[in-house]
């Protein structure tokens, strides 16, 4: 069982919830309660700040920030919020080394927009360097990325299912490479997005019961910027099972 005592105080982890009742498709809120258990199991004490629509004075004391997925429907009810009550605190709270994990409709306007296939422009918060504009086709199925940000194993396993396709600029760099699936935009091998401590991802499943090392990557760097101990290891070995089974089917294909 991870420790993660500093001196005789019980360290603390605040997951901040974007629009738990509109940005919430396809199992995304198994990743909130992941982060909450593994903190716990990590002998932290881990509590969850609900962010929906309106002012909040809580997301200075958020460690890690999740922006779960949602249809064009919800993202229409949430992008003007996102901007006039969520954008300067979420950008002060990353500047100051919170992490954040957008899954697709979430991801997509942490960018600059996102356009739908009938041509609205939802405008994003520009906090990471990405355009996403739908296309007629809808990307539906399983997921295998392989990454290069230091994950141990390297794949992230998930499912997707997103019309829009998304498009990096200089300021971001790709989270992985397609093994199987489309990932960002079908066209150009990339998955998600990587940005100072944002990820963005198209990985519903949910992403983080399957890749718990994704999990403790975030527990540990927002750790990390507080100055808090390392995270020690957990048996992790029915997770990676599960990771491991929906790589073979990928291979299987
Ligand atoms: N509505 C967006 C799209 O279709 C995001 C969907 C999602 O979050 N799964 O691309």
């Amino acid at each position: 069982m991870g420790v993660a005592i500093l001196g005789n105080v019980t360290q603390k982890l605040t997951v901040g919830w974007l629009y738990p009742d509109l940005m919430n498709i396809y199992g995304d809120r198994g990743n909130i309660l992941t982060l909450l258990k593994r903190a716990e199991w990590h002998g932290l004490e881990a509590s969850v700040v609900e962010l929906g629509r309106g002012a909040s004075d809580r997301m200075n004391d958020v460690d890690v920030f999740f922006f779960g997925g949602g249809q064009d429907r919800e993202q229409a009810l949430i992008y003007d919020d996102l901007r006039e009550f969520k954008q300067e605190s979420l950008q002060r709270a990353v500047a100051n080394g919170a992490q954040v994990l957008a899954v697709c409709g979430g991801y997509q306007l942490l960018g600059h927009y996102y356009q739908t296939a009938d041509g609205e422009r939802y405008d994003g918060i520009g906090l990471i360097d990405v355009r996403t504009e739908a296309g007629k086709k809808r990307f539906i199925g399983d997921v295998v990325v392989q990454t290069d940000i230091g994950l141990t194993p390297r794949t992230l396993v998930g499912f997707e299912n997103h019309s829009g396709r998304t498009f990096l600029g200089s300021g971001a760099k790709a989270l992985g490479r397609i093994i199987q699936g489309k990932g960002n935009n079908g066209s150009d091998k990339t998955e998600g997005c990587v940005q100072g401590g944002i990820i963005g991802t198209y990985l519903h499943g949910s992403l983080l019961p399957k890749n718990p090392h994704l999990a403790d990557h975030l527990i540990a760097a927002a750790l990390k910027r507080r100055g808090d101990g390392a995270l020690s290891s957990l048996d992790d070995s029915a997770e990676l099972a599960a990771h491991g089974w929906i790589l073979q089917r990928a291979q299987r294909r």
